[in-house]
């Protein structure tokens, strides 16, 4: 039995997160808009989440005390980054209730686990391959075509697990690259997908199985990074459909309860395949705060929570979104946001971090509107405006 997050004895559920970055950030900000209260657990004080509440343990989910203490702090726990220790996450689950369930989580962190479930689900996945080998990776070439990718089956994030290969030594150089203190990492092949566009579609699920598809937006990615975020993804409407139902089955396939991000391609013959699945806010649903009835965070606390799902129906015609990915080393905010803010329309958010770091996702901007046009020119005109 869930607590309701209204009758906790008189007080509002406390929400724990694990992880204190900006995907938990913009969790608490929806909660505390519901009247919750959110408890946050990350290593180290003043990550952007953590800096929001008095609930906030800095010593991370690794220290057995302050894990213990933030359960008991804890109602109803969520998490904002797939890539915890499964086994801490099933003691947590032993104690209390813990969305997305430790099960979806362990199936996600596995990209090959993922794809065989999904394949079985009917859902179309480029040709993929467990690879043991450097010479199972060149049958795999030679199966499929070369260039091909090869991906770290575990905590990739960014495109950091992947190496596009063109031939045998690239291969060899692959499983020299993957190796992770002197183990070498599971590693995977895939087709190279040729892709015209990559799409993604936010779907929240709650303990009812009631869901909520968010529309179909593309991502358009710079050196694996996810650079910006068009919303609806300017493709035609039966395609943007087409990419809903398949996120919708993946949820459904796996049971999934929460908010959920599924990565798609559109390759050149008009299919689309499916690449990945993030149980938990992502990147390419940010725009939803400003573009959408109800945001992918205050829908991943109504689905956690076990309550009725708002609207993902976007209330303007378009919306982009375009991540400040840090370009120096220095401090987390930039020197100046005034040129930035003369940009009327566009939303600036800046996620509080002490540090930038080249390529680290600093803040993002989103700008909501008439048409995809009119919103891409300011969301870039206004993040060239900003002053680092
Ligand atoms: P992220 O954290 O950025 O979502 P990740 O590191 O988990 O990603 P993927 O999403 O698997 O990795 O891949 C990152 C990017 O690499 C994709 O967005 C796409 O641009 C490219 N890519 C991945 N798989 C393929 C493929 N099979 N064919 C072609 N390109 C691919
Ligand atoms: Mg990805």
């Amino acid at each position: 039995m869930i607590p309701s997050p209204y009758s906790n004895n008189g007080l509002p559920l406390t929400l724990g997160i694990l992880g204190g970055g900006q995907l938990a950030k913009m969790l608490a900000q929806s909660a505390y808009r519901m009247g919750l209260r959110v408890a946050v657990i990350e290593h180290g004080a003043n990550s952007p989440a953590g800096m929001l509440t008095h609930l906030e343990f800095s010593d991370g989910w690794t220290n057995p005390d302050a894990l213990q203490k933030f359960i008991a702090a804890s109602d109803i726990i969520t998490l904002e980054n797939e890539f915890i220790d499964i086994a801490i996450l099933e003691a947590v689950a032993e104690k209390r209730a813990v969305f997305p369930m430790p099960a979806t989580v362990k199936l996600v962190q596995d990209k090959l686990t993922q794809k065989e479930t999904f394949a079985a689900a009917g859902i179309p996945v480029t040709p993929f391959s467990v690879l043991a080998s450097p010479s199972d990776a060149v049958k795999f070439g030679e199966k499929h075509g070369f260039p091909f990718i090869i991906k770290t089956r575990t905590l990739g994030y960014d495109g950091y697990g992947n190496a596009t290969v063109q031939n045998a030594e690239d291969c060899s150089k692959a499983f020299l690259r993957f190796v992770k203190g002197g183990v070498p990492r599971k590693l995977m092949g895939e087709k190279f997908a040729r892709f015209t566009k990559e799409l993604a579609v936010m779907v929240a699920r709650n303990r009812r199985g009631e869901t909520a598809v968010y529309p179909c937006v593309e991502t358009v990615q710079e050196r694996h990074v996810c650079r910006m975020v068009l919303s609806p993804a300017p493709v035609d409407g039966a395609l943007r459909r087409r990419a809903q139902d398949i996120a919708l089955a993946c949820v459904e396939a796996i049971g999934g309860v929460g908010i959920f991000g599924v990565e798609m391609f559109l390759t050149e013959d008009g299919e689309i395949l499916f690449n990945e699945i993030a149980p938990r806010p992502h990147n390419s649903g940010h725009y939803t705060i400003e573009a959408c009835h109800c945001s992918q965070f205050e829908n991943a606390v109504r689905a956690v929570c076990n309550l009725p799902l708002g609207s993902p129906e976007m209330t303007v015609p378009a919306a982009a979104m375009i991540n400040l990915l840090g370009e120096r080393r220095g401090a987390g905010t930039p020197d100046s946001v005034t040129d930035m803010l003369r940009f009327s329309k566009a939303s600036l958010h800046l996620y509080g971090k002490s540090e930038a770091r080249p390529g680290r996702k600093m803040g993002h901007i989103t700008v909501a509107g008439n048409s995809l046009d009119e919103v891409r020119k300011e969301a870039e005109e206004s993040a060239e405006a900003l002053i680092w």
